[in-house]
C-alpha cells in the first residue's frame, strides 16, 4: 500500500496543507516544534484511526477550528487507487469515509492501510509497563486479523462490565451476584481463550523473526528472546480451554470479591524479553533497549508483510536523537524497500549513503519539497 497524497485542513499546527509522498522514502527536517511529528500524526490517524499521541480527537484540531480534514490518497497493490478521509468535529467526534463511503464501524479500517510506528514513545514498549506490551501486540494482531481485533473488543467490553459488578459486589453486597457473575464468566473464558491462543501463537510463530532481527542490529552472539506469560503458560496452547479458564476464575472466585476487580485473563499477560536469558526490562542497558525496539519494530514489519501481502507505512519519528548514527542508518537500511518510509528528523541528512529521498523541510506548519 502505497500513499500518494496527503491533505490536511485545520489538523494540529498545520491550517492548510497538500502534499505528494515518493514511494520510497520520505524526509521531513526542521527544527523543534514546526510540526514534523504532527505530521506523521496524521498518516497514523488515517491507518489506525487514531493517534499515537492523544486517545482525544479534539486534541488533534487545530486551536481554535471547530472541523477539520486528513485526506489520504492510496494506491493498493493491484493498482486500484482509494480515498480516505477522517472529517474532526470538536462537538460531534470524527467520521470516516473510505472511497467516500462512511463507514459505520472503524474497526473496518484497521489493517487495511498497515503501518508500523517508531517514535520516541517506542521505547515505552521494551522499559514500560506490562501494559505497553499488551498493547503493541494487540495493535499488531487487530491490524493483521479484523477477527482477533473483534474478539479484543468484545473481551474488552465483558472485562469492564464483569469488574463493574465486581466493583458492586466488593463495595454493596459481597454474598450476592453469585449468579450474575457467572453468566459473565462464561463468555469471559471464551473470548480470553481466543486472546489468549493468538497472542500465544503469534509469540511461537515470529520469535525466531525477531531473534534474526536482534542478531542483524546487534551483529554479536547476544540473543533476543521473546515470551508470553500468563497464567496458563504451564499449559500447552491446547489446553487453554474456556472451561479450563472457567475452574481458574473459580479459583479466584473470593480474591475477586475482595479486590473488586478480575484477576484472570489476558488483560493481566505480558511479552517477555530476554537478552541471552536475562530480563531485558529489569536489566538491559539502554543501547539494548534501543536495539530490542529496533529488533521489534523490524519484526511488525516481517510479520504484517506476510500476512497482509502488501507493505505498510513505516513511520520513524526523531529518529537520530532515538537512536545514534550508526543504529539509525541501519535502520534506515533495513527498512528501505520494505515498506513506504517516513522518516523526520532536526536537521537534513547531507550523506548520500542514508539512500534516495525525498526531502521536505518543516517550518512553522509549512511545508516545501526541497529536492
Ligand atoms: P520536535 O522536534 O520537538 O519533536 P516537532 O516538529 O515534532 O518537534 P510537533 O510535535 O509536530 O513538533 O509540534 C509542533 C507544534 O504544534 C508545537 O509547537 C505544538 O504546540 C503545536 N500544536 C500541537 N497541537 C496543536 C493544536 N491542536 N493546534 C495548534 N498547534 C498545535
Ligand atoms: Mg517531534
Amino acid at each position: 500500500m502505497i500513499i500518494r497524497k496527503l491533505r490536511l485542513l485545520n489538523f494540529r499546527n498545520y491550517a492548510q496543507l497538500e502534499l505528494s509522498f515518493s514511494p520510497a522514502m520520505n524526509f521531513f527536517y526542521g527544527a523543534n516544534a514546526q510540526g514534523k511529528s504532527n505530521l506523521l500524526e496524521a498518516l497514523h490517524c488515517l491507518a489506525l484511526t487514531r493517534s499515537f499521541r492523544t486517545a482525544a480527537d479534539q486534541e488533534l484540531l487545530c486551536f481554535g477550528a471547530e472541523s477539520g480534514e486528513v485526506v489520504g490518497e492510496y494506491v493498493d497493490e493491484r493498482g486500484s487507487e482509494h480515498v480516505l478521509t477522517m472529517l474532526y468535529r470538536r462537538e460531534q467526534g470524527k467520521q470516516i469515509s473510505l472511497d467516500r463511503k462512511r463507514l459505520s464501524s472503524h474497526a473496518a479500517l484497521v489493517g487495511k492501510f498497515p503501518i508500523v510506528l517508531f517514535s520516541p514513545e517506542s521505547h515505552r514498549i521494551t522499559a514500560g509497563a506490562p501494559a505497553e506490551r499488551r498493547r503493541f501486540i494487540d495493535v499488531l494482531l487487530s491490524q493483521g486479523s479484523p477477527i482477533y481485533l473483534a474478539d479484543l473488543q468484545e473481551y474488552n467490553r465483558i472485562l469492564r462490565q464483569r469488574n463493574a459488578l465486581l466493583a458492586e459486589v466488593h463495595t454493596a453486597a459481597p454474598h450476592h451476584a453469585n449468579r450474575t457473575l457467572a453468566a459473565w464468566d462464561e463468555s469471559l473464558a471464551v473470548y480470553g481463550c481466543k486472546i489468549i491462543q493468538a497472542r500465544c501463537q503469534f509469540v511461537q510463530n515470529n520469535a525466531h523473526l525477531l531473534q534474526q532481527a536482534y542478531a542483524h542490529i546487534a551483529a554479536s552472539s547476544h540473543s533476543l528472546q521473546l515470551a508470553y506469560r500468563s497464567q496458563f503458560e504451564t499449559l500447552p496452547l491446547a489446553a487453554i480451554t474456556p472451561s479450563c479458564f472457567q475452574e481458574r476464575l473459580g479459583e479466584y472466585r473470593v480474591r475477586e470479591k475482595q479486590r473488586g476487580q478480575t484477576l484472570v485473563g489476558p488483560h493481566r499477560d505480558d511479552l517477555e524479553l530476554r537478552i541471552n536469558g536475562v530480563d531485558l526490562r529489569r536489566f538491559g542497558s539502554r543501547g539494548e533497549h534501543k536495539s530490542a525496539i529496533m529488533a521489534l519494530k523490524m519484526m511488525e514489519t516481517e510479520y504484517l508483510k506476510l500476512k497482509l501481502n502488501t507493505t505498510p507505512m513505516i513511520l520513524l519519528d526523531d529518529l537520530i536523537s532515538e537512536l545514534d548514527e550508526s543504529r539509525a542508518r541501519q535502520c534506515v537500511q533495513y527498512f528501505s524497500g520494505r515498506g513506504q518510509l517516513f522518516i523526520s528528523a532536526v536537521t537534513k541528512l547531507t550523506d548520500s549513503s542514508w539512500g534516495e529521498a525525498v526531502n521536505f523541510r518543516i517550518h512553522e506548519g509549512i511545508v516545501k519539497m526541497v529536492n
